[in-house]
């Protein structure tokens, strides 16, 4: 190869290193500017169970701002590595346990694993629970399983301090983490929700439905319920309640969308 060929890799990894960076710096402008100018809003997705009875909604955040949707992937990441994510994720909580108390309706909220392990966070929590005067069972907080790395007295004092509370609580993205499977039977969990990944597969590889089957088993046994995320066909949905699964959440029940118009939807 030439010198002048690595010369010229050297300077496109060079350009491609500065939009990155960019784009980061873009995007943590866009939030600063929706954290000071509330330019966050909440799409609510149902949770539906096996006779398409809607069970609870999902408080989804976007960025609305000129016109444009800004969806959580491109900026939770990056307010995850400044401290945004901490006011974001206040704002979150107040707006969705708002809409509990005004709708009646469960509510479950995504919550990040820096944000859970900030001083406070629980405090926050039973704060605003009470001055929303919500029941604290109808609240649940989706983790991820990256939330139970780390020192395990902390997290399991964390975890039973939130069921003490009385709210519920979800592992997200289950099947798709680091950790061990010791935690499951350590920590007060209520839900496993299934990946996407597994529910794609599930028609096409034995694998993904061996897997499947194993979870809700598993879950069973632990008396966890599951949800199947990301259900998008009537074929699915038949294979995974035959599958042991609990609950469902996905296109084929609703999108994410606004509380009142899902609830005139089922108006008749
Ligand atoms: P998640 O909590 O696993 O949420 C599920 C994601 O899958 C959502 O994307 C939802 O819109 C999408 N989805 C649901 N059903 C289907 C389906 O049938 N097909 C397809 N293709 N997609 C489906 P969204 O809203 O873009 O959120 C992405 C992720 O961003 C969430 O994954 C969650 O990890 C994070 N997130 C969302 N809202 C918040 C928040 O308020 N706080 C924090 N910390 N993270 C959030
Ligand atoms: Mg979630
Ligand atoms: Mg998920
Ligand atoms: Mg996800």
């Amino acid at each position: 190869r030439s010198k002048e060929q690595g010369r010229n890799q050297v300077t496109m990894y060079h350009q491609s290193m500065k939009q990155h960076n960019d784009q980061i710096l873009y995007v943590e402008q866009v939030l600063r500017h929706a954290v000071n100018e509330d330019k966050f809003i909440l799409k609510y997705q149902p949770m539906v169970d096996s006779n398409r009875q809607i069970v609870s909604f999902e408080a989804l955040i976007r960025i609305f701002q000129d016109g444009r949707t800004i969806y959580p992937d491109e900026f939770i990441p990056v307010a995850e590595d400044t401290d945004l994510i901490q006011s974001l994720g206040r704002w979150v909580i107040s707006n969705a346990c708002y809409t509990a108390s005004e709708s009646g309706h469960n509510i479950s909220i995504n919550v990040s694993s820096k944000q859970f392990h900030q001083q406070g966070f629980i405090k926050y929590i039973e704060q605003i629970i009470n001055q929303f005067n919500i029941k604290p069972n109808s609240l649940t907080i989706e983790l991820t399983e990256g939330v139970v790395v780390g020192n395990f007295n902390e997290i399991q004092y964390k975890f039973n301090r939130l069921s003490d509370l009385g709210v519920q609580i979800a592992i997200d993205d289950f099947g798709t983490g680091y950790s061990s499977l010791q935690y499951l039977r350590q920590l007060p969990i209520d839900f496993l929700k299934i990946d996407k990944s597994f529910i794609d597969d599930v028609q096409t590889n034995d694998n993904a439905e061996v897997i499947i089957r194993t979870i809700t088993s598993m879950a069973k046994n632990l008396n966890l319920k599951t949800v199947a995320e990301g259900v998008e066909t009537e074929e699915q949905f038949s294979l995974l309640k035959k599958l042991g699964c609990d609950y469902f959440q996905g296109y084929l029940f609703g999108r994410p969308g606004d509380l009142h118009t899902i609830k005139d939807d089922r108006q008749p």
